[in-house]
């Protein structure tokens, strides 16, 4: 083996055809001139351990892990950061010269990020934040949120039970709220986060109903096909500073190909071009 090697990386799923971040590596490659290449990879759950064990042997530097593999993986690296640890799942692998595979979960990262750009006006110590939703994604938001010092979560999801579980590896800063009622939970909230799937092309439409919306709020969606959602016109309409999803899948990629290629890639306008082309 050489360090001459090219390197490689790619994203594993299952289904995977619909991912964006090989656009996204492969136009980072490119535009920073880079000798490496991103490869989307089918796998199944039962192939998964094999398959990883098996990429660095041939050049491979880490890879992204998506749907259904976040959390299965986790039981095949060798060392998790706190953060996915709590979060209960990965979507970054880095595979190190020692052989070790090091897992992380940067969601949270890409969530604030984009965030922080998208409304650089935000204080997250001003107010209460709404999240909309309980699943993998929320965990995410929810871990990046308390990081950021948001005072309290006002958290909703059509099943209870799992925001209770979150309230309950979270903490008491999440304050539960009935799916029913979380349209009125809008009124005392700073920042809106929906971070179900409702909304998305090919989905149900959030319901929720959305008049406690007003100026000076934040709102936020991870969905991002279509880019404008319900929620984000309904929230422009009503004055809300809006940020779409997008920029949280741009900017989760950026540590890892960080770690991988060498360089910190710029999330810009182009960027943004170069995926949604
Ligand atoms: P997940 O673990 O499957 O969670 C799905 C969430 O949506 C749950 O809270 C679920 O509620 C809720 N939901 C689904 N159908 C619903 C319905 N008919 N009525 C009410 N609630 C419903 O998925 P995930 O990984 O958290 O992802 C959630 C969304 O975030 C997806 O659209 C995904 O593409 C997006 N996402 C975007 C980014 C980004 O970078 N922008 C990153 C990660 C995820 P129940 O618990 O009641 O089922």
């Amino acid at each position: 083996m050489t360090d001459q090697r090219i390197p490689l990386a790619g994203v594993i799923g299952a289904p995977v055809a619909h991912s964006k971040s090989p656009r996204l590596h492969g136009y980072w490659l490119r535009r920073y001139n880079i000798a490496g290449f991103y490869i989307p990879m089918e796998v199944a759950q039962s192939d998964l351990e094999q398959v990883i064990r098996t990429l660095p042997m041939a050049g491979f530097v880490g890879v992204n892990i998506t749907i259904p593999h976040k959390e299965a993986v986790m039981t095949i690296a060798d060392q998790i950061t706190d953060r996915a640890t709590l979060i209960g799942a990965c979507n970054t692998l880095i595979f190190r010269h020692d052989g070790k595979i090091h897992a992380d979960n940067t969601d949270g990262y890409g969530f604030l990020e984009n965030l922080r750009i998208g409304a650089p006006t935000w204080d997250p110590a001003a107010g209460p934040a709404l999240v909309l939703g309980a699943g993998g994604a929320a965990r995410a938001v929810v871990a990046a949120l308390i990081d950021a010092g948001v005072p309290q979560i006002l958290l909703s999801n059509r099943t209870r039970a799992r925001a209770e579980r979150l309230r309950d590896d979270f903490g008491q800063r999440i304050q539960v709220v009935d799916w029913v009622q979380a349209g009125n939970a809008i009124e005392q909230a700073q920042l809106v986060v929906n971070t179900t799937s409702l909304g998305m092309v090919g989905k149900s439409e959030l319901r929720v109903p959305l008049d406690g919306l007003r100026r000076g709020m934040v709102v936020t969606d991870l969905v991002y096909t279509p880019l404008k959602t319900r929620l984000l016109q309904e929230a422009e309409a009503a004055g809300c500073t809006v940020v779409d999803g997008l920029g949280m899948l741009l900017h989760q990629a950026v540590p890892g190909f960080e770690r991988w290629f060498g360089l910190r890639p710029e999330v810009d306008a182009d960027t943004r071009e170069a995926v949604l082309r």
